[in-house]
């Protein structure tokens, strides 16, 4: 994954974390104050409801009072006739009675003697023993009878006797509470009113059916509807609890500002993602396309281009990052340079001791043929032998000669496609005369269809140190065996010969300089050098650790 796309997926998702938990906290906060306000106005329709309910007990309370104190309804009731007391009090009782509300006239002892209103339908038996420790004063309450509810104002109506005054008649009057009545205070208030009895409903302005179970707290939930509750006690006369009111509060309206709310947050959220990861995009990107500058200048040094630069289009950090890495490659050009300079100087010096070392052979063999063309009586063909060695070793002398100084000038060694066998059998000619010795065999068992790309003399050089060895380990004469094969991607060269092989004395440090063991004039250099030109064509050179009769040298050289 890209570093751009690392800062933008970390940076959405804490933005979106951040939303999130802002968004749960916005939410969380708003139920919270939708909660208080509806209990709040809960409180208010409970008091509204109070406020109501007692002034239209006190209207009853007043009108029954004026009835029972005026002269002429007094004495119609005193008739205890029907029709009397209808005619006198029905008038004045339909004028400034509340609507629907039922009068009853009855006996001290209970009995109904007139009634006013639509009462005549229902005959409610009022509880007038636990009414009449309130009297001379009235008394209200709520009364459940055949399953309705009243709310009730009972007052006395007393006469003038002997001893003092005598209970004439009870007046009750009444009205029902019901679904008429609870949708009224429903549309006074504004909340819903369900008023309970005996474990059920009896007037509600819900819609829905109500449960009777309905639990008492302060949240409740019916018909997948959450409500806020206030529950009030209704008492009878004697102050008993005879059912409940439950004013209730809708959470729909809160619910649907919720989701407006969800909804709004949620576009708020969308463009401030959208802005956030525009802003992050363009700020990583600045971060960014620097750093890919530097990786593309990193990338060509590591292929060996010092030369590279990166633009310095900033004062901030990235733009000092891009001054140091320009000073580091400008450092690495000079350290380069002088790197170069150096390895001149150690080539010249390897190459001195590796040419001081094989002008060895050519040196001997024009030594040795000059010393016979003096010293010896020869045939005209021997002299001519002689003397074609004789050239040969000059030219070969010649050939390091300018090896040396083409390298101290600075010009690269060329490499160039060579046949492997023509190589080995230039090896094997420059040494004719050490394996002319007799009893010495030399064979050339490579295939003429073997091509390497090689620095040709050097290479023909580390032939003739692993030849020359090979025959000077055969004091007695013997067998030279130069062979190779193809293997994976490469070839394997092998020289072995069938001398007393490597003392194991030299074994450990065979190509080390100055390794040497049992000649001499041996310096300890042919080996050495041998393993530096092979490992300079990414090539290896190893013996065969084998014992037994011989020595096997074996190099590795990429195909
Ligand atoms: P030098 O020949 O000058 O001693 P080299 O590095 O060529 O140096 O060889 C190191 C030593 O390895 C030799 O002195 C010799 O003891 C041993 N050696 C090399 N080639 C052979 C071989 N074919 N048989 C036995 N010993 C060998």
């Amino acid at each position: 994954m890209s570093l751009l796309w690392k800062i933008m997926l970390s940076t959405s998702v804490a933005i979106i974390c951040l939303l999130a938990v802002a968004g749960w906290l916005v939410q969380n906060h708003f139920m919270r104050i939708a909660a208080v306000m509806l209990d709040e106005e809960v409180a208010a329709s409970s008091r509204a409801y109070e406020s109501l309910w007692s002034a239209r007990a006190e209207r009853l309370a007043s009108v029954s009072l004026v009835l029972s104190r005026m002269s002429d309804v007094r004495a119609a009731f005193g008739t205890r006739d029907q029709t009397t007391i209808r005619d006198t009090a029905s008038e004045l009782w339909n004028s400034i009675a509340p609507s629907r509300t039922l009068f009853y006239v009855l006996e001290p002892g209970g009995a109904v003697v007139a009634s006013l209103g639509s009462a005549e339908e229902i005959a409610p038996s009022f509880p007038l023993a636990a009414a009449a420790a309130r009297f001379p004063g009235q008394a209200t309450g709520f009364v459940i009878e055949n399953g309705r509810l009243y709310q009730t104002v009972v007052t006395p109506v007393y006469v003038a006797a002997a001893q003092g005054s005598a209970l004439l008649n009870v007046l009750v009057a009444c009205f029902e509470v019901d679904a008429t009545l609870a949708h009224e205070l429903k549309q006074a208030t504004g909340s819903d009113f369900v008023f309970f009895s005996r474990g059920r409903p009896i007037a509600s302005t819900l819609p829905v059916s109500v449960p009777g179970d309905l639990t008492r707290r302060e949240q409740v939930r019916i018909a997948d509807s959450n409500y806020a509750q206030f529950v009030m006690p209704l008492a009878d006369i004697a102050g008993r609890q005879v059912g409940e009111l439950r004013i209730l509060r809708s959470f729909q309206a809160a619910d649907r500002r919720l989701a407006t709310l969800r909804v709004q947050m949620v576009v708020i959220w969308m463009l401030a993602i959208c802005l956030g990861l525009a802003g992050t995009y363009l700020l990583a990107r600045r971060i960014v396309q620097p750093v890919r500058a530097l990786e593309r200048a990193a990338e060509r040094i590591a292929t060996g281009d010092y030369d590279a630069q990166v633009p310095v289009s900033s004062s901030d950090e990235l733009g000092r990052l891009a001054e140091s890495f320009n000073e580091m490659c400008a450092s690495l050009r000079i350290a380069r340079q002088e790197l170069i300079r150096q390895e001149r100087i150690a080539t010249v010096g390897r190459l001195s001791t590796s040419i001081i070392h094989d002008l060895r052979n050519p040196l001997a063999a024009i030594y040795g043929g000059a010393e016979m063309l003096v010293d010896a009586e020869l045939s005209a063909d021997q002299v001519k032998k002689l003397a074609s060695s004789i050239y040969g070793s000059s030219r070969r002398i010649l050939a390091m000669l300018q090896e040396l100084a083409d390298t101290s000038r600075g010009h690269s060694r060329r490499r160039e496609a060579c046949r492997l066998r023509d190589v080995v059998l230039a090896a094997c000619d420059s040494l004719a005369d050490a394996a002319a010795r007799p009893g010495v065999s030399l064979a050339c068992d490579v295939s003429p269809e073997i091509e390497l790309t090689l620095d040709r003399p050097s290479v023909e050089r580390v032939f003739q140190n692993l030849i020359a060895n090979a025959i000077d380990a055969l004091p007695h004469g013997g067998h030279v065996r130069v062979s190779a094969e193809s293997a994976d991607h490469s070839v394997i060269v092998s020289v072995e010969d069938d001398g007393a092989g490597i003392s194991s004395e030299v074994r450990p440090h065979l190509f080390e300089p100055f390794a040497t063991a049992g000649k001499r004039h041996g310096m300890g250099l042919g080996l050495a050098l041998s393993k530096r030109t092979i490992l300079d064509h990414g090539g290896e050179i190893w013996a065969d650790s084998t014992t037994g009769p011989g020595a096997r040298f074996l190099i590795r050289l990429p195909a």
